[in-house]
């Protein structure tokens, strides 16, 4: 954004300008990236706004923002910490709404002018003001993304955005906290214009003096026959609602009470007015913002912004050196993957096959990535030839010499893996950080005879790569800092979220989702059936019972896997019977059109597949309890979690979290194995698991560092509830 000109300082964080008869408020959160909501700011809009009230000359305006790429990012979530009990959260949602009906009602016309991130309590702040225009700018979004924290929006969201926007519209936005760009935007009615940034301020001092003298208008969208049909009275209203609340509890299996809080703060303002609904906007958000699930959610949120700023090596960390050309070896399923992501960052990209087919099929793959951005309007279609120009391949290591980073994502062989790297070698760069994309195998392995061990590390991207959110990057004893860094910045800058591990096979996240297979395997083994196994696990909170999961995969993948950490583990990871006959059967789950579940021909997953238990070489069924099945698999995922902390694999019980929830799909309202076992209590899960031990010997360790916990009542996350 322009800088002001003159600026009346009003505030620590706001100033205010005049330009003729109109005023433009900066907001300008000091020593922070992006401006956020919170107490001090809300006593600082309340003396602008009294000097606004004795202004009489004042014709309009402007809500404006100081900091370069974003408006108002959100409320401060750091006050949610403070919350001492459901009451006195409520009442600092009151204060927020009270504010923002005073903006509403200030005979001077407001506008908002939007730039960057319009998030939660800034949207409110936006959708208060009696205009708002957003730039056409890519980092340009719009959206209420409190639910993804567990709480409702709760400075007036409920109320005013549905009257905006329309009932629908406002569900499709609040219940998923769904992002909005410009062009949606301005066809939904949640701006009234879109400009280029250049002109955004003028035109919206414009707009302000416009309202005043009545040659502009705010006119809102017209109601569509959706709106007319079943928002528009009380019978139609109700079926919209009732609908949204089963689709809620289908996709959040009870486990997330935010989205279903706001569907009855909206309902309230529907069926009982404007007061009545923010009056239950403020209770709901009080009662929500100090549950446990918000708790968790709001720790994952700060978990994740913490990891975004460690550089990835304790101490002091040397510059990470820039990448500008991506090197990547084997043109798969993730090699072409990686590529895409790393293309859409403006990394020179190039591919390295066997065959020039499997290098055109990479293209292809990569391809198909951006196109799927381009037809869902993420990038523009010069963007797409832009990104797509960035890509070239061969089938030798030709412009590999001036990769800063080469990326190997070759077949899951340790002899393969350690053949490509002593040839590759050669041709880089003695600078270049060498990166392993595998998943099991130790890196240490896979670089010994390597002419710079230093240089070499893992970098383990999650399938697909363009949705995943989390980079493991492993790291060996000979890894030296500057690789690392340079791998973890890289990876931030692929907007992923990068913990770093010590080597070891399985490193982290595929160590413990072993350990977590294994026991739904060891379940059927002993009769369980394959849709109560998927179901108690799904009811614990995971996207997807393991069972499909190792569907997805791939089953061989699978095999191979649980194969590798057998042999590095013994007993304790041996493979269950029935998934290694699977296995050798030859299943190979959804890609095959063959596994635990039938198949139709689009791929459309349909029931059991009844033919698989006699592959199992299954002779008896049992019903095994829910809770138990449950509790099996996740105590074995939590307490190999807990080993890895132990042996030094990871490096803090917040990375631990971060890889379950992020990578494997660990219930984020449990906030991660780590705060899980603190909130069940370390003495809690050392009995269960003593218990489970007796009866499945080699299995379910207890660690001293687990029993350390139990017996002096310490938790992983001491400082934040
Ligand atoms: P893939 O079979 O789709 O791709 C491997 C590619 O490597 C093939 O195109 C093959 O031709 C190529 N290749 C083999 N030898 C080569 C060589 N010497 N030089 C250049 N290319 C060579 O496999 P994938 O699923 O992409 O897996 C690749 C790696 O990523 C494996 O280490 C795997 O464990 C790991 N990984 C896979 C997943 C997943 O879900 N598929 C997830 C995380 C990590």
């Amino acid at each position: 954004m322009n800088q002001p000109r003159e600026r009346m300082s009003a505030g620590v964080a706001l100033s205010t300008e005049r330009r003729g008869a109109s005023m433009i408020i900066w907001i300008d959160v000091p020593g922070a990236s992006v401006n956020t909501l919170g107490p001090s700011l809300i006593t600082e809009f309340e003396s602008v706004f009294g000097q606004i009230e004795r202004d009489r000359e004042l014709k309009g305006v402007v809500i404006a923002s100081g900091k370069a790429d974003s408006f108002i990012a959100g409320a401060d979530v750091e006050q949610f910490a403070n919350f001492k009990s459901p009451a006195d959260a409520a009442h600092v949602s009151a204060l927020g709404q009270e504010l923002l009906n005073r903006l509403e009602s200030l005979s001077v016309p407001f506008v908002a002018a939007i730039h960057g991130a319009c998030l939660g309590a800034g949207l409110e702040v936006a959708l208060a003001c009696r205009y708002r225009i957003c730039t056409n700018d890519a980092k340009t979004v719009l959206a209420l993304p409190e639910v993804q924290l567990g709480v409702i929006p709760g400075m007036g969201g409920t109320q005013r955005l549905p009257r905006l926007i329309g009932l629908q519209g406002a569900l499709d936005m609040i219940l998923a906290g769904r992002n909005i760009r410009p062009a949606r935007a301005i066809k939904m009615g949640l701006v009234d214009e879109v400009v280029h940034p250049s002109i955004l301020l003028d035109v919206a001092v414009d707009r302000a003096l416009g309202l005043t003298e009545g040659r502009v208008k705010h006119i809102g969208r017209r109601p569509g026959a959706g709106d007319l049909l079943l928002a528009g009275n009380p019978l139609g209203r109700s079926v919209v609602f009732s609908k949204a609340r089963k689709s809620v509890l289908e996709n959040t299996h009870g486990h997330y009470p935010a989205p279903l809080a706001a569907l009855d703060a909206i309902r309230a303002g529907y069926d009982r007015g404007f007061k009545s609904g923010l009056n239950m906007e403020a209770k709901l958000f009080g009662e929500l913002a100090t549950s446990d699930v918000s708790r968790q959610l709001v720790y994952l949120f700060f978990a994740r912004n913490a990891a975004r700023k460690d550089p990835g090596v304790t101490g002091a960390a040397p510059p990470p050196r820039p990448v500008a050309k991506l090197g990547v070896i084997g043109a798969g399923f993730m090699g072409a993957g990686i590529a895409a992501v790393a293309v859409q960052e403006e990394t020179l990209v190039r591919l390295r096959d066997t065959e020039l087919s499997r290098v055109a099929a990479g293209l292809r793959a990569i391809r198909d990535v951006l196109k799927e951005r381009l037809v869902r309007k993420q990038i523009t279609r010069l963007q797409f030839e832009d990104m797509l120009v960035l890509v070239g391949g061969a089938t030798d290591y030709s412009g590999f010499g001036t990769a800063d980073i080469v990326i190997e994502a070759v077949f899951e062989d340790l002899d393969v893996k350690r053949r490509v790297l002593r040839e590759a070698e050669p041709m880089l760069d003695p600078t270049a950080v060498y990166a392993s994309n595998t998943s099991t195998i130790p890196i240490g392995k896979i670089a010994e005879g390597a002419q710079r061990p230093e240089r070499v590390l893992g970098m383990h991207f999650f399938s697909p790569v363009h949705k995943m959110p989390l980079l493991e990057v492993i790291v060996t004893p000979k890894t030296d800092a500057q690789t690392t860094v340079t791998a973890v910045a890289y990876g931030k800058e692929l907007d992923k979220t990068v913990i770093v591990v010590n080597d070891g096979p399985g490193f982290y996240t595929t160590r413990i989702l072993s350990a977590y297979m294994n026991e739904a395997g060891r379940l059927l083994d002993e009769g369980a059936s394959i849709e109560s196994v998927d179901a108690a696990l799904v009811d614990f909170g995971f996207p997807v019972g393991p069972i499909t999961l190792l569907d997805e995969v791939g089953i061989d993948i699978g095999g191979h896997v649980g194969r590798v950490l057998g042999d590095a583990f013994g007993p304790r990871m041996a493979p269950p019977e029935s998934l290694r006959r699977v296995v050798e059967a030859g299943r190979k789950g959804r890609k095959g059109k063959s596994g635990f579940y039938l198949y139709d021909d689009n791929g459309e997953k349909g029931a059991p597949d009844e033919s698989i238990y006699v592959v199992m070489g299954r002779t008896h069924r049992r019903e095994i309890p829910a809770s138990e099945i449950a509790e099996r698999c996740v105590l074995a995922m939590v307490s190999e979690a807990s080993m890895c902390l132990e042996e030094g694999i990871l490096r803090s019980p917040r990375d631990g979290d971060i890889g379950a929830v992020f990578g494997i799909g660990f219930p984020p309202f449990r906030g991660g194995p780590f705060r899980y076992i603190d909130s069940v209590g370390a003495d809690v899960v050392v009995n269960r698991l003593e218990e489970l031990h007796v009866r499945f010997p080699h299995r379910f360790a207890v660690t001293p560092l687990l029993v350390e916990h139990a017996r002096a009542r310490k938790r992983f996350h001491p400082g934040r509830p």
